[in-house]
């Protein structure tokens, strides 16, 4: 367990924005042949969603029309303090060089979310099997310095799932439950930061401990009614 005091709260959000609203006031991030990394960070959004909520978090997604400045202000409108949960913002990666590949996440200034990070690139670099190329400060980021890093309330980091230009990367992400074994793997990272045990993620297991405890209960209500059966027959004796 990393966050002991925080929140169980994740406030998400799928990196970059559009304002369908609005003409061209859009940001859809990088493109790559028919890959654009606004609607991969929205799936793996829309994935993870449900299983942050089934492990016991309150989540909060940011809406896909802010921008992120917007996007910031939003979040810390909810996350005034900094036990107030955690925010992460989900990005693709993008460079000229096509073989790099791999998961990596940026960090601000604390210890504490570099782990935070650390656990995030463990988990989804093995389920994407790509490579981990860890928890880096923001500071090593293109823009030097990351606002959803620097200026939101609580606790934050970001994370580059894979890379939009790696052909490997994308075809394991676009592989049968893909963008599911994401969504296990950053459920199960944060878990671990927050100190949540998980439930057997088995619905068939869940239905036959109820079949067999449904079982059990009739097994005892026939013993009762057969003790007031034999009650009531008792008195109906000559
Ligand atoms: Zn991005």
């Amino acid at each position: 367990m990393i966050l002991e005091k925080a929140k169980k709260i994740i406030y998400l959000n799928a990196g970059h924005f559009d304002d369908p609203g609005t003409l061209h006031v859009e940001d859809p991030g990088a493109k790559h042949l028919t890959f654009v990394e606004l609607t991969e960070t929205m799936k793996i959004r829309d994935a993870l969603l449900p299983r942050l909520k089934a492990a016991g978090f309150e989540v909060f997604a940011v809406p896909d029309d802010l921008n992120l400045r917007r996007s910031i202000d939003w979040t810390n409108s909810k996350a005034k303090k900094l036990d107030d949960g955690l925010a992460l913002d989900i990005h693709l990666n993008y460079i000229s060089d096509k073989t790099q590949r791999g998961t990596e996440a940026f960090y601000g200034t604390s210890d504490t979310t570099k782990r935070i990070g650390e656990i995030l690139c463990e988990k989804v670099s093995v389920s994407l099997n790509t490579k981990n190329r860890h928890s880096k400060p923001d500071t090593m980021s293109n823009p030097g310095r990351l606002g959803w890093i620097r200026e939101i309330n609580c606790w934050s980091v970001l994370i580059e799932i894979c890379f939009l230009t790696n052909t490997e990367d994308m075809t394991a992400l676009h592989a049968e439950n893909g963008y599911d074994k994401v969504a296990i793997a950053i459920t199960e990272a944060l878990a671990d930061v927050f100190g949540i045990t998980l439930k057997k993620d088995n619905s068939c297991e869940a239905e036959k401990e109820t079949i067999t405890k449904l079982n059990e209960e009739n097994v005892s209500l026939k013993k009762i009614i057969n003790q007031i059966m034999e009650y009531l027959s008792s008195f109906l004796k000559p």
